[in-house]
């Protein structure tokens, strides 16, 4: 469902395009609006099992952190439906890992997620880093995620209060120039290796977000693209690559898809993606399965498909592809 009919081309002026973006958000509880969530609670938790770097599948717990909404505005983000408008009080972070902590199993290795950037000072407020990294001691290795404009002095000060390895998760998105420009991310490919360089002499892990088949870009080209974007994340540091099929659901994709400028994935471009950034063998590569099966147009192997992607994402191990009597999608 979108949020706005309207039919008015994607701006090519950048200037022009977080209001475009913003006007097709849906209104407060619909599919492409925002939720209610409070200062209060984190929106999600969960553990899941991840190779880590020494080989070793580890429990990883996953805290989706309540705070203020991003102040950018990217095409494809749907992130600002699980946030706030205002700046959370003072100790609200910690009180949502405390909370959240409380529920989960003991696990290893902690990935805190805020729908925007960690070290943005108005999404989580700096005076509260010093708390917060008092509460993941016991984790042997804290992810959290930013914009490279935000990876600043705050990224080796909460790297310094922890005992275990700090990794920045950063959106590189693509490196296709176009495409890249006009996702209204802000970001350019100099900005992404400059802050990746920082990461890197504060010895900081880095882990990239890559998007498969984002708009603006040939669709025939969109695993090559993926990979390419990949090469360009180990180029620049990254030990782990998160390949993630680009989903309609904010409103501003799901304009753009009604006319004609955005198709979503095939499971099969994933698939080419993941197998082809593996191979590399560069370092981790995984396939995002979030929510698989909107990219699957066959019920007969679609199964067999997302647990191949399960089992390469924790052994790093190229598998045959299944293939399919049913729908020939290879
Ligand atoms: S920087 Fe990340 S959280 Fe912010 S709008 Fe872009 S994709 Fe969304
Ligand atoms: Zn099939």
């Amino acid at each position: 469902m979108t949020a706005s009919t309207g039919s008015a081309a994607y701006p090519s002026r950048p200037a022009e395009r977080d209001a475009w973006i913003l006007s097709r958000r849906g209104s407060q509880g619909s599919s492409a609006g925002r939720r209610l969530v409070s200062a209060n609670r984190a929106y999600g938790a969960f553990v899941e099992d991840e190779l880590d770097g020494d080989g070793v599948v580890r429990r990883v717990a996953t805290i989706l952190l309540t705070n203020r909404e991003c102040p950018f505005r990217c095409l494809m983000c749907d992130l600002w439906q699980n946030t706030l408008a205002e700046t959370v009080p003072a100790g609200a972070i910690a009180a949502q890992i405390d909370a959240a902590l409380a529920e989960l199993p003991a696990v290893d290795i902690i990935k805190l997620y805020n729908s925007g950037s960690f070290f943005d000072p108005r999404a989580i407020p700096p005076r509260d880093l010093p708390e917060i990294a008092a509460r993941l001691r016991g984790f042997r290795r804290v992810i959290v995620e930013c914009h490279p404009a935000f990876v600043g002095d705050d990224v080796g000060r909460f790297r310094d209060a922890l005992k275990g390895q700090l990794e920045v998760a950063m959106g590189l998105e693509t490196i296709h120039p176009e495409a890249l420009e006009r996702l209204n991310k802000r970001m350019t490919l100099e900005s992404y290796a400059r802050a990746a360089d920082r990461l890197r002499e504060l010895d900081v892990g880095i882990r990239a977000f890559v998007l498969v088949q984002p708009p603006f870009l040939p669709v025939a080209e969109a695993a090559d693209w993926a990979v390419r974007s990949a090469e360009f994340a180990f180029d620049h540091g990254t030990g782990v690559v998160s390949l993630i099929p680009v989903r309609a659901s904010n409103g501003a994709l799901d304009a753009l898809a009604q006319q004609g400028e955005f198709l979503p994935p095939r499971l099969a471009t994933l698939e080419d993606a993941f197998d082809r950034s593996l191979a590399l063998g560069r370092s981790r590569v995984f396939a995002d399965t979030w929510d698989l099966k909107r990219f699957s147009t066959c019920p007969a192997c679609f199964h067999a498909r997302e647990q191949r992607l399960r089992t390469m994402n924790l052994t790093q191990r190229l598998m045959p592809r299944a293939g399919c009597a049913t729908c020939h999608d290879t």
